[in-house]
């Protein structure tokens, strides 16, 4: 017979090797796209963090320019004369600047002269502002450019324009900020960038300006003032960048749980195809055992009334005790085949789901008590001891007797089965907790532990070589727990290899079952 794919062994591991290399692949893309995502957007994170820091300098720039723009309009170099006024109305104004310089260009100051009143502030001004390093050649008349110098204690920033008068004297003028107004300036200018980052501005020593210098953590960005605070840094981190890496962090873990997640279904639902072919495999291999040993079952009693019957009829035989034998031998295996046959049947309407029941009230010793008279002359023939114990009055209940009489004979039937040669069999109907116990023992070769749930399986025979040996279809169990349960009741069994079987059929006690009229 041509297997269907679907058992067949080969096709099954291709297909679970085939899942299994696709599940893997799909892991690494998985993950690869997910650490890449994460990095995509770590990258644009730290990129706009860039720009926005580089927009925030240059907006600072042009707000000194624009200051430079202020200061250059109101320095009016013509007349000499006016110089003081000009200066004190440029140190009023709100643009930052202690001292308005002029000079000439090889740098003379003209205004405001020496006076011993003002000996320090020239001589710091003059110590900064050195007319040699500034390349005065290179400097564009009516350009604004700037000087600054970041020593502790000797701060020195001003920005200086070369403007000609009407005479067409070329003056260099200098605009010494007071380095407390500028940083008042900066910090105006970055009050809107520091409602989101935190800011500080450092010199290049990282020593606080405006601010302690910052953590350099991820998302920390520093940029330099290229035109006018030359000597300072601008450093930046969001606000929100512990909040930022959690984030992060927590989608990260999400991405990983949902693949270790996905992953384990596939392997679990791996294992349960895994299990259930092996399953529908053994069924196939039971059903085929099932269907061998039941024709075998057939075939044997009938080769035998057969056999007997044959003799009978050629009448020969003269002897009545042998007569008696064989007509016995007939009686005993069309009995045998006719349980069989009404075994199949009730199995066969078990299985379509089908079956019917009659309950009616009825007394269990009574039944095991008929049943064991039909049957212990047979059973005393083959050797066996057989003791009952029914307890006397017993409760009746309502239950089905033609079901009842079937699971006891197969209990019966399997304990002088599986007895060998310790042939002594029990069978005890009492009253226990509500329900009531039928039990037969036996003596014989009991069931490992491993086997003692699969017996009642469908086709399921013991692997014992002496079960084996034994003719069965494992059905019989089987069925016996089917009554049980369609009676609301359990069969119980206790073995021991070696030491004998006690089977119970519990069967509750009830007046009137839900739902059944008696
Ligand atoms: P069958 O007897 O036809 O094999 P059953 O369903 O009646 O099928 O029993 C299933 C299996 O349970 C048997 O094959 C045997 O291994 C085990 N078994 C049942 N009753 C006994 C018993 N009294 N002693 C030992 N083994 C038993």
């Amino acid at each position: 017979m041509k297997k269907p794919v679907f058992y067949n062994r080969t096709a099954v591991m291709i297909a679970i090797v085939a899942i299994v290399v696709s599940t893997a692949t799909l892991t690494i893309l998985s993950y690869k796209y997910t650490v890449g995502r994460e990095n995509v957007v770590e990258d644009s994170l730290i990129r706009s963090n860039v720009k926005l820091v580089e927009r925030e300098v240059d907006r600072i720039e042009q707000r000194i320019i624009d200051n430079d723009r202020s200061l250059y309009n109101m320095a009016d170099v013509n007349d000499q004369s006016r110089w003081r006024e000009v200066n004190d109305a440029i140190k009023k104004a709100d643009l930052g600047v202690d001292q308005v310089w002029f000079l000439s260009l090889n740098g003379n100051v003209l205004y405001p002269s020496w006076s011993p009143g003002i000996k320090d502030l020239h001589a710091a001004f003059t110590r900064s502002f050195k007319t040699r390093e500034l390349n005065l050649d290179r400097l564009h008349p009516d350009e604004t450019n700037h000087l600054h110098k970041e020593r502790r204690e000797d701060y020195f920033f001003a920005s200086y324009v070369i403007k000609e008068n009407r005479r067409g004297e070329k003056i260099l003028v200098c605009f010494q900020m007071n380095h407390g107004k500028v940083l008042a300036l900066l910090d105006r200018y970055l009050k809107d960038l520091r409602s989101v980052y935190y800011v500080s501005v450092v010199d290049y020593e990282n020593n606080g300006v405006s601010g302690p210098p910052l953590d350099r953590v991820k998302y920390f960005h520093e940029s330099r003032f290229p035109s006018t605070f030359y000597k300072w840094l601008l450093q930046v981190v969001p606000r929100n960048y512990s909040e930022m890496e959690r984030v992060a962090r927590v989608q990260r873990r999400t991405n990983f749980f949902f693949i270790i997640m996905s992953i384990s279904l596939i392997f679990l639902s791996l294992v349960i195809i895994y299990f259930a072919v092996r399953r529908e495999r053994q069924l196939i291999q039971l059903k085929a055992d099932f269907i061998g040993n039941v024709s075998h079952e057939l075939k044997t009693p009938l080769a035998l009334i057969r056999m007997f019957s044959e003799i009978l009829t050629t009448g020969r035989v003269k002897n009545d005790e042998s007569k008696l034998e064989y007509y016995r031998i007939i009686h005993k295996e069309s009995d045998r085949m006719s349980r069989l046959i009404n075994n199949l049947l009730d199995f066969a309407r078990l299985e379509r789901g089908a079956q019917t029941r009659h309950f009616e009230k009825i007394n269990i010793a009574d039944l095991v008590k008929r049943e064991l008279e039909t049957y212990r002359y047979q059973i005393q023939k083959d050797g066996f001891q057989l003791v009952s114990r029914l307890e006397d009055p017993l409760p009746e209940t309502l239950a089905d007797a033609h079901s009842l009489t079937l699971a006891f004979f197969n209990l019966l039937d399997n304990s002088v089965k599986y007895s060998e040669d310790h042939k002594q069999i029990t069978v005890s109907v009492i009253k226990n907790d509500g329900y009531i116990d039928l039990s037969v023992a036996d003596q014989g070769l009991g069931i490992p532990g491993s086997e003692q749930q699969r017996i009642f399986e469908k086709f399921y025979r013991g692997s014992n070589a002496a079960v084996l040996k034994t003719r069965g279809s494992g059905i019989g169990l089987a069925i016996t727990k089917h009554v049980a349960e369609m009676h609301g009741g359990e069969v119980l069994v206790e073995s021991e290899p070696g030491h004998g079987s006690t089977f119970t059929l519990r069967i509750p006690i009830r007046e009137v079952p839900a739902g059944v009229s008696a």
